[in-house]
This record gives structure tokens, C-alpha cells and sequence, in this order.
């Protein structure tokens, strides 16, 4: 017999498979000897009342055995000589653009302009330790993307339940655990990221694809008309042939720059900027668990979610991470910037999440901050000036976006120490004389942020902060502290593409894709829209003459 049921129980017995057992055998009215397997398919903590439920969706098997995890419907077969489809950049949208052009009998060419993700590894180290990032590998660039190091949460807002189903099963194809498919809210943790990555890797070349690393992709190939992509030129000169999935995520301004210099239609897009808010976990344990003690020893590290609309812009948390680390995230020197990730356990002391504020291009409109004339003083900055100070340009934000991070950087002493600032006298409008202790292993610098950050975000973050500490009693608090700069959200452009084929309209054969392109933000919508473009690029190449694929 084989039963679904739904359970709420307490978090000790939902960590006990025995006891549970038992349970189940009490509440069926059967002998718990005859129960052959309990499989959980959903897991939830109900935190909304003062004592802690655990919600469990079970399937019960009784004298039967359950059927095994099963992925053998995803088929990687031989590719090595069928036409091939360029595929730049080798984050969740490339590598699963990548994986579907195989499934649907193509070989796909990827082109990354980072390391492997074993050697990235060690750039990223680097970055704490002697304050330098390599431009071409750190927390953005190299295999797995922005991806690799992340938190490796897997939950998105997208409603199209099939498609993330199957992007979830993909990752437990290459050994992702099947818990992902049951959790409520489905975490990887950045431990075990990098090895699900090499597999998907090895998936690629012994299917007969290619991937590159340290393979910047400078130019597309265009027919001499311009209408149509026919493949990319490499920094090093080397041509590769074939409709182009350009999946370069939110970090890569040179190819913004590029696509803008060449005249490919590009839009403003709003984004969120603000500040990475770190807490001891046991703090925020202690609010969301109503406990004084904290989590105890069955519950996970909490998370929470604000949004209030401050000024008529949301204001709101951002990639939360329970038991985590803030990370230095910035892609090139004379950058900082903070994100937020957390290992499978969720074990540190510490939980963050981005605090933001929408940012629409009008904002922008109102003043000159003080730290914007200062970027633009800077000579390699003046071209920068003459596009920002054109309303209409495309790559407006991003120019708000780079000033924002070179002024943390140069409030950071010009090295990846981040300006921070305790909650409390951030809100307050008070230096702080010091600061708790942190996450962040570059180091903190005390920082007036209220002072010098963009004034529409910081008083609108100040009211935001209030607010939240009077729903919750103790979040706004002086062992809480505000770490800048938080302004990789999402894209600040984005590339136009046709609904319907997802081809960029004026260039066929080139299918903007993921996040950078402003179709996607976070692995699993990344992930969807890399397959979405693979069906697409397949799809315009069954519409060739033989001779054109
Ligand atoms: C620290 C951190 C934590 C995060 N945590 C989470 C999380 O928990 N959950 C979540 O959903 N999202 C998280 N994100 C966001 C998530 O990683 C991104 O949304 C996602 O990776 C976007 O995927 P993408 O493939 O579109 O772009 P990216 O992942 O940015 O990949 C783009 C790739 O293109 C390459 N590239 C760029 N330019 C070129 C070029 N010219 N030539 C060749 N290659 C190029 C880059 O090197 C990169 O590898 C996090 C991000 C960071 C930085």
C-alpha cells in the first residue's frame, strides 16, 4: 500500500525517523513493523505561532517497496558531430543552456572567461587575504558563475512549477541531494556547489561538447549586414562558429559596453541597491523561534523576509542567509561590493541578508550625490559622466552602479576592508566607534554609511530598519551591522529579445539569456531561461537551409 499523509509535528520528532515512525503507526492505526519506507516529499517549519511546527508531506509505503529516485529520462547521448550552438559564459544559464542543447541533439561550445572552479577557488581566497581581485576570476567570473560560490538557493518566485521541477532533478542528476526535490525552501550550500558543477562539466565533454575556460569572449560575428550572429571572436583572437547564447550574467560591463558601442538595442531596467545586514544567528533564532535560547537542537538557523514600500520605493530583504558569511563580491579592482552566502550546514555564527531599496532610473534624475562627482573626477571615469548625464542611455545604472562601488571601495581604504556601521547607528545617524564582530574576512572599517551613501537609498534603508524592529522586537539592534555595498541584485540593463523566440530582434541567431541579459534573477530562473534559450537556438537552427547551420 502506498498513502500520502500530512503531518505536523514537533521539530524533535521530525528529526527522529524512529519515533517518527512510530507516530505515523499510531496516527494510520497500523503495526509500525509493517511500514517499509516513510519518504519525506515536503518539509516546512511553521514559525508563525509561539511553539515551533514542523509540516510534513509523506509518502507512506506499507509492505511495498518505494520506487527509487529516478533521472534516466535526462539523456545526455553523443553530440561530437552534430551543428554546434556557442554558449558564453558558464553560469546556471550557460551550463544548463548547454546540458538541454544536448538532450535536444546539439553540441554545445562553451566559452568562460574564468578558471575552473577548483582554481577559482584559490582567486577567491585571495581576496580576503591580500585584498586583490582578478578581474577575470573571483566571486562573478569563472565556471558556475556568480552561481559557484553562492548560498546555493534553489527557491524562486517563477510560477512554472514543471521547469524548476526539472531544473532540480538536473542538478540531482549530477549529485545534488534528492532532498531538494522535497524542502520547502531547497538549499545546496556553497560547500557542495563546486562538485555538482564539475559534474555537469564532465556531462558536456563526454557528450561531445566543448567547454574553454579563460575564454573571454570580446565580439560577435555578424553576417556583413549585421542581421544575423554567426559566432564570436575571442580576447585572443580565436573565431568560433554558430547561433550565440550569450549568458555573461549581471557583472560583465565590458559586454554591456560592447553590445552598446555596436549599436545592439539595449534597455535601462531598475534595480536594488543597498547594504549586506549581518546579525549573530542567535539573534534572529531567538525572534523568529519566540524562544529565548534560540534554535535549539533540531531546528534549522531562522530566516526572515521584510518588505515595507518607504517614499513609494519597496524597500526589503534580499538573499537571506541563515548561518552564513557576507562575502567580497566585487569583479574588478577599485570595486567593493558585499553578497551573502551559506554553507550546507548553515552552521556560522552569523545570518545576513541584502537590505535594498527598488531603484527606478528616475531616482537617479534628482541629484548628483557628492560620491558620484567624485567618481567621475577620476579621468578614467570621464567618459562614464557624458553617458550618465544622457537620460536615455541605455547604461545609465550601471554607470550608478560602478560610481556606488568605487565610492565603498575608496570608504573601504581603498582595499576590500568593507565600511560598516552598527544597525542601530546607522539608523540613529551616529559613527560608530566600533564594531561587533563579523563574517566578513577582509575585515570591517567604522563608516558614517547614513552620511555618504546615495541619500534616496540610506533614508529610505533608516525608515525601512525602524519599521522592521517594531514588528519584530530586537532586530533593530546594536549588535547588528550594516555592511556596504550591496548593488548586484540584478541586471541594470536589459537585452531586448523577442518574446516568442528569444532572439535578440535585430540580430537572429543571438539569444540573450539568464540574468545578465535581464530575464532572470538567481540559479533556478537563470537555470529555466538557459534551457528555454537552448529549445530556441534549436529551434532557429531547424529553421536554416542545411548549409546555413
Ligand atoms: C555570493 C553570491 C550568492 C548568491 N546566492 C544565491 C542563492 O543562494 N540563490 C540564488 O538563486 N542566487 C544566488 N545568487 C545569484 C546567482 O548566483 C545568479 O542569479 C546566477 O548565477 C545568474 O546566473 P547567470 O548564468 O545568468 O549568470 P552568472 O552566474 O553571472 O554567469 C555568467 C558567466 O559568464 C561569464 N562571462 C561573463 N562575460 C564573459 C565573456 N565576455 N566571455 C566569456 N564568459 C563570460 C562569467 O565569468 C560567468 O561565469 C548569488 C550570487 C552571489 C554572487
Amino acid at each position: 500500500m502506498h498513502k500520502t499523509i500530512q503531518l505536523r509535528v514537533t521539530p524533535d520528532l521530525a528529526a527522529d525517523p524512529a519515533r517518527l515512525r512510530l507516530h505515523v503507526a499510531r496516527e494510520e492505526a497500523i503495526d509500525a513493523r509493517t511500514i517499509t519506507a516513510l519518504v519525506v516529499r515536503r518539509r516546512s517549519v511553521d514559525a508563525r505561532q509561539r511553539t515551533v511546527y514542523v509540516n510534513l508531506g509523506l509518502d507512506l509505503y506499507v509492505n511495498e517497496a518505494p520506487p527509487q529516485p529516478d533521472f534516466s529520462d535526462l539523456r545526455y547521448g553523443d553530440v561530437s558531430s552534430r551543428p554546434r550552438v556557442v554558449v558564453v559564459g558558464a553560469g546556471p544559464g550557460g551550463l544548463f543552456a548547454a546540458l538541454r542543447l544536448i538532450e535536444l541533439g546539439l553540441r554545445p561550445v562553451v566559452l568562460e572567461r574564468g578558471k575552473d572552479v577548483h582554481e577559482r577557488r584559490k582567486d577567491i581566497a585571495r581576496i580576503s587575504r591580500e585584498h586583490r581581485v582578478d578581474p577575470e576570476s573571483n566571486y562573478s567570473f569563472g565556471e558556475g558563475g556568480a552561481g559557484a560560490f553562492s548560498d546555493g538557493k534553489l527557491y524562486t518566485r517563477s510560477k512554472k512549477r514543471g521547469n524548476v521541477e526539472r531544473v532540480l532533478r538536473v542538478f540531482c542528476r549530477h549529485g545534488a541531494s534528492p532532498d531538494i526535490l522535497v524542502d520547502a525552501h531547497p538549499h545546496i550550500g556553497t560547500d557542495r556547489l563546486p562538485r555538482i558543477i564539475e559534474a555537469m562539466r564532465r556531462t558536456i565533454v563526454e557528450a561531445g561538447g566543448e567547454v574553454h575556460f579563460s575564454t573571454r569572449v570580446d565580439a560577435l560575428l555578424r553576417t556583413a549586414d549585421g542581421s544575423r550572429a554567426v559566432g564570436v571572436v575571442t580576447a585572443a583572437g580565436q573565431t568560433f562558429r554558430g547561433p550565440v547564447i550569450l549568458a555573461t550574467g549581471h557583472s560583465a560591463r565590458d559586454v554591456y559596453r560592447y553590445l552598446h558601442a555596436e549599436g545592439i538595442p539595449l534597455e535601462q531596467k531598475g534595480i536594488a541597491v543597498g547594504v549586506r545586514l549581518e546579525h549573530p544567528s542567535n539573534v534572529i533564532d531567538c525572534i523568529q523561534y519566540h524562544s529565548r535560547t534560540g534554535r535549539g537542537k533540531y531546528l534549522p538557523a531562522a530566516e526572515y523576509s521584510y518588505t515595507a514600500q518607504i517614499d513609494g520605493r519597496g524597500v526589503y530583504s534580499f538573499c537571506m542567509c541563515p548561518g552564513g558569511f557576507v562575502v567580497p563580491a566585487a569583479s574588478g579592482p577599485q570595486q567593493l561590493v558585499v553578497n551573502g552566502m551559506s554553507p550546507s550546514n548553515r552552521g556560522s555564527a552569523w545570518s545576513n541578508a541584502g537590505m535594498v531599496v527598488e531603484t527606478h532610473p528616475e531616482d537617479l534624475d534628482a541629484e548628483l550625490a557628492p560620491f558620484m562627482k567624485e567618481a567621475f573626477a577620476d579621468p578614467e571615469f570621464a567618459d562614464a559622466h557624458a553617458d550618465y548625464a544622457d537620460r536615455t542611455n541605455p547604461l545609465r545604472l550601471m554607470y550608478f552602479q560602478e560610481a556606488l562601488e568605487r565610492q565603498t571601495w575608496i570608504q573601504g581604504q581603498r582595499r576590500q576592508s568593507a565600511p560598516a556601521q552598527r544597525m542601530t547607528d546607522f539608523v540613529n545617524g551616529r559613527l560608530s566607534y566600533d564594531l561587533p564582530r563579523s563574517s566578513y574576512s577582509p575585515g570591517l572599517v567604522s563608516s558614517p554609511l547614513h552620511f555618504w551613501m546615495p541619500q534616496f537609498v540610506a533614508t529610505r534603508l533608516r525608515a525601512g530598519f525602524k519599521l522592521f524592529g517594531q514588528r519584530s522586537r530586537g532586530f533593530l539592534s546594536g549588535e547588528a551591522t550594516v555592511i556596504a555595498a550591496e548593488t548586484r541584485t540584478s541586471s541594470p540593463v536589459r537585452i531586448v529579445r523577442d518574446a516568442e523566440t528569444l532572439a535578440h530582434p535585430a540580430v537572429g541567431g543571438l539569444f540573450p539569456c539568464g540574468e545578465g541579459a535581464g530575464y532572470a534573477g538567481g540559479i533556478v530562473s537563470a537555470a529555466v531561461d538557459g534551457e528555454r534559450c537552448a529549445e530556441a537556438a534549436a529551434r532557429w537552427l531547424e529553421s536554416l537551409a542545411p548549409a546555413e547551420r
